[in-house]
C-alpha cells in the first residue's frame, strides 16, 4: 500500500459518462460486446468474469494508484463488489415491483465514504466473490419470458432485466481490462 491509510487519497475526477450505450455496441475501449449476450445467458457468465479479481487481488501492489488520478486494482475490486451488490439488488427489484424506480448510487461517492483505498484485499477477495455469487444467483433467478421487465434510474434511463444483465456485464468486462486482468 502506498496511500497512507490516514489520508484519502487524491480525488477522482466524477465519472459522468452516461455508459447506457455500451448495451448497444462494441465498447472500443474493452471490447465487449453486450447487445450478443441475451437475458437467460446473463448469470452464467458472470463467474468468468469476476473470478480474475481473486488473482488481482493479491498482487503485492494491489493498492498503489497506476497515477494519481486512477483506482488502484484494490480500489477498482471494491467498485466490482459492489457492482455486483447493486445490480443484484436491482434486478431482484425489477422482479418484485413493476418498473421500480432504481435509488441513486453514485460509484464515486461510494468509493470516498467506504474508503476502498483502506480496505483489506484479503477480505475484499472474499466478500467480491460472494457479491459475484448472490448477482449471480439474482439474474438466474429471472423466470422465461420476464426478461422484458422495466425499471428506470434516476436519471431518467430505463433498463430491462435483459439490458440490466448486459449492462452489468460490460462492467465486469471492462474493470478486468482497468487492470490488466
Ligand atoms: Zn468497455
Amino acid at each position: 500500500m502506498t496511500i497512507d491509510p490516514g489520508e484519502l487519497p487524491p480525488d477522482i475526477a466524477p465519472d459522468t459518462k452516461d455508459w447506457t450505450w455500451t448495451v448497444h455496441q462494441t465498447c472500443p475501449e474493452c471490447g465487449f460486446t453486450a447487445a450478443e449476450i441475451d437475458g437467460p445467458s446473463v448469470a452464467d457468465r458472470v463467474p468468468a468474469l469476476t473470478e480474475p479479481w481473486q488473482t488481482v487481488l493479491l498482487r503485492p501492489d494491489v493498492g498503489t494508484r497506476p497515477r494519481p488520478s486512477t483506482w488502484s486494482p484494490l480500489e477498482y475490486a471494491c467498485h466490482v463488489r459492489d457492482v455486483c451488490r447493486v445490480f443484484a439488488g436491482r434486478a431482484r427489484l425489477m422482479l418484485e415491483r413493476d418498473a421500480p424506480e432504481f435509488a441513486n448510487w453514485d460509484q464515486d461517492e461510494a468509493a470516498v465514504a467506504g474508503r476502498y483505498h483502506e480496505q483489506d484485499p484479503a477480505r475484499v477477495r472474499l466478500e467480491l466473490a460472494a457479491a459475484a455469487d448472490e448477482a449471480q444467483q439474482a439474474f438466474a433467478a429471472v423466470p422465461a419470458g420476464q426478461w422484458g421487465r422495466r425499471g428506470i434510474r434516476g436519471n431518467g434511463a430505463e433498463f430491462t432485466l435483459e439490458s440490466l444483465g448486459q449492462y452489468f456485464l460490460h462492467d465486469l468486462a471492462h474493470h478486468l481490462v482497468d487492470v490488466g486482468a
